[in-house]
């Protein structure tokens, strides 16, 4: 008989745990215990081998039973089956966690997500939309549809407040789109609902241990599951990026806004207000509804919740007056803390989206990066729980997306570092709005801010290789056919656009598509230009190109190996 015991959620009394845990041994059963630091020494001291969550101080990296004597341990080597198992799961179901469930339930991983909230409903505005290269991604799994029908397509990209217009880059998705958080999450909620992905809504993921095999995850209920991997996709203060001791190098705040949608009594100043202290706002959205306010706070340090009688004092030194304000429908602070995970994976542990990285909003990129660090992810976490290739394709996770993340954090941190109200940064400010005005500088920047220009580094070679493969219209023996179309299934492709060379797929063919195709319009890279067309592309599912060549190279194995596995002996 195996037994799991969990002591989390019962936290005062943990003697009957430890001596029910004997008493279970002594009658020959394999016992385990998953139990908070402090707990696993009591039970050390009876006997019995108990889980730590991560995090505690431990001199054993592997993470396994701690503080039992070595026959207890193992005793307890092969009792994972007394737990839900799951090959992955992913604490925090927001944007970053819905999007990886998705792409791992493609990929017909058994998927989890842990939810602290118990709706999908979100309190306030948060990110207001999409940029092109998310819109691209969504298109590449056939889901951009549903965001578009419900959004608003406009000229999104802004570089401390100037507009950067793309509506020349060489994509379909030209335009970013306007959207609120909470109706992202929803879309997304309903396409993950359509796939085969558990959701543990309303209880937290409070901890968890790691070891050689899988990862013990301890919920807020009691309940525990176990995992092959376990993805922090649980937001800034990730619980999983501060248990697994991942350092979040980065710079403190030096600003702090209050948001907030209010009922006033009074008609406000309508707008934008700039003063000494940075920029303020009040505005009525079109529909109606409550009055959304920004407000500049006077000091950084408060990490209280913000009240009402917060926001009704930082309008009266604003504005003179706090024009009446009453029935908040939610009030928030941000700053402009700036933050970066120095690791995106700890063993068994990722981290991805705002649990890997935070930045003030400032160009409304946050979201849109956690959703790509998602695709980036998925196909990579799946072929590994697949065992299709080697734990070692996770470290191209962080090696590709960690750079990423670092240059948002740098374009934000110069946002805010522009917006001081001094006679001297306007001038830096002045300066930088005429040189955006020039054709140049407003693609490269407009280019990075939208997701088109990421270069993920994967050596010397055509300027296709590590960019994202454009949506071209083929033509095939079957008919027209778009390249997104063929990355629906999330499952990557062999792209020949030359004459069929009779390269025999059968080893891959379990993995890879090899299509046939004809193109015959220019090949155009956004910030880049035209490109040689190339004869041959392997996609992978994320849609970034791995190889190009001809299909005759030695080198197409090879790659065909690094980024899908070994070839399926015959
Ligand atoms: C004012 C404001 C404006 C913004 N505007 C934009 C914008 O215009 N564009 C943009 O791209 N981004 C914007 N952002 C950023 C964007 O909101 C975030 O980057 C995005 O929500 C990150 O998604 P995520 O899934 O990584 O994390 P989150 O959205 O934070 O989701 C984390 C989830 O994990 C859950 N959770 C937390 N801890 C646990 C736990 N222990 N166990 C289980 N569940 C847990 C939470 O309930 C939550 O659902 C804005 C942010 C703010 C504050």
């Amino acid at each position: 008989m195996r037994v799991l015991l969990s002591t989390y959620g019962s936290r005062g009394d943990v003697e009957p745990m430890a001596g029910l845990a004997v008493q279970l041994g002594a009658l020959g059963a394999e016992v385990r215990v998953c139990a908070p630091p402090d707990f696993a020494e009591l039970l050390a001291d009876v006997g019995v081998g108990a889980d730590r969550p991560a995090g505690a101080p431990t001199s054993d990296r592997g993470g396994a039973a701690v503080g039992g004597p070595a026959p207890a341990r193992d005793r307890v080597a092969d009792w994972s089956v007394a737990m839900t198992e799951h090959a992955a799961v992913i604490a925090g179901g927001g944007p970053t966690g819905l999007m990886l469930a998705g792409e791992l339930a493609l990929a017909g991983v058994d998927v989890a997500i842990v939810e602290r909230r118990a709706s999908q409903d979100l309190v306030g505005s948060r990110a207001g939309g999409l940029h092109s290269r998310t819109i691209e991604v969504l298109d590449q799994r056939g889901i951009a549809d549903r965001f578009l029908s419900q959004g608003q397509v406009a000229q999104v990209v802004r570089f401390h407040m100037i507009p950067l217009d793309i509506s020349d880059f060489p994509t379909r998705h030209n335009y970013g789109l306007g959207l609120w958080q909470n109706h992202i999450e929803r879309i997304l909620a309903e396409w993950v609902g359509e796939l085969a992905v558990t959701i543990y809504r309303g209880r937290e993921v409070t901890g968890f241990a790691q070891d050689d095999t899988g990862v013990d995850v301890a919920l807020s209920d009691g309940q525990s599951l176990r995992a092959e991997y376990l993805v922090g996709c649980d937001g800034g203060r990730s619980l999983i990026r501060k248990a697994a001791g991942i350092e979040f190098p980065g710079w403190d705040p030096t600003t702090s806004w209050l948001i907030a949608e209010v009922e006033m009594a009074e008609e406000p100043k309508w707008g934008f207000r700039e003063d000494a202290r940075g920029i303020h706002a009040l505005s009525r959205p079109e529909n109606g509804g409550p009055v959304r306010v920004l407000l500049t706070e006077r000091q950084v340090g408060s990490s209280s919740e913000p009240t009402l009688r917060d926001l009704s004092e930082a309008l009266i030194a604003v504005y003179g007056t706090d024009y009446g304000i009453h029935s908040p429908s939610w009030i928030f602070r941000f700053t402009d803390m700036t933050r970066q995970a120095a690791a995106y994976r700890d063993r068994r542990v990722l981290l991805a989206g705002d649990a890997a990285h935070v930045h003030p909003p400032v160009g409304g990129q946050g979201l849109n990066i956690g959703v790509q660090d998602a695709v980036n992810l998925g196909w990579k976490l799946a072929q590994v729980v697949k065992r299709t290739s080697p734990e070692s394709l996770l470290d191209t996770y962080h090696a590709e997306r960690h750079p990423v993340a670092a240059r948002v954090l740098r374009n934000t941190m110069a946002q805010i570092a522009l917006r001081r109200p001094d006679d001297r940064t306007k001038a830096v400010s002045d300066t930088v709005s005429e040189l955006l005005s020039m054709d140049e500088p407003r693609r490269r920047l407009a280019a990075e801010m939208s997701g088109l220009d990421i270069h993920y580094d994967l050596g010397e070679g055509h300027p296709l290789l590590g960019r994202r493969v454009p949506d071209l219209d083929l033509v095939t023996a079957n008919g027209p056919l778009r390249v997104f179309t063929l990355l629906h299934d999330a499952r990557p492709v062999l792209l020949n656009l030359g004459e069929p060379s009779g390269f025999d797929i059968t080893p891959w063919a379990d993995r890879v598509q090899l299509i046939d195709a004809k193109y015959v319009g220019t090949w155009e890279l956004p910030a880049i230009g035209a490109v040689t067309a190339p004869t041959a592309v392997l996609i992978r599912p994320d849609g970034y190109v791995a190889w190009v060549g001809d299909l005759t190279q030695p080198g197409l194995a090879d790659a065909l190996t690094t980024w899908f596995g070994p070839p399926t002996a015959a």
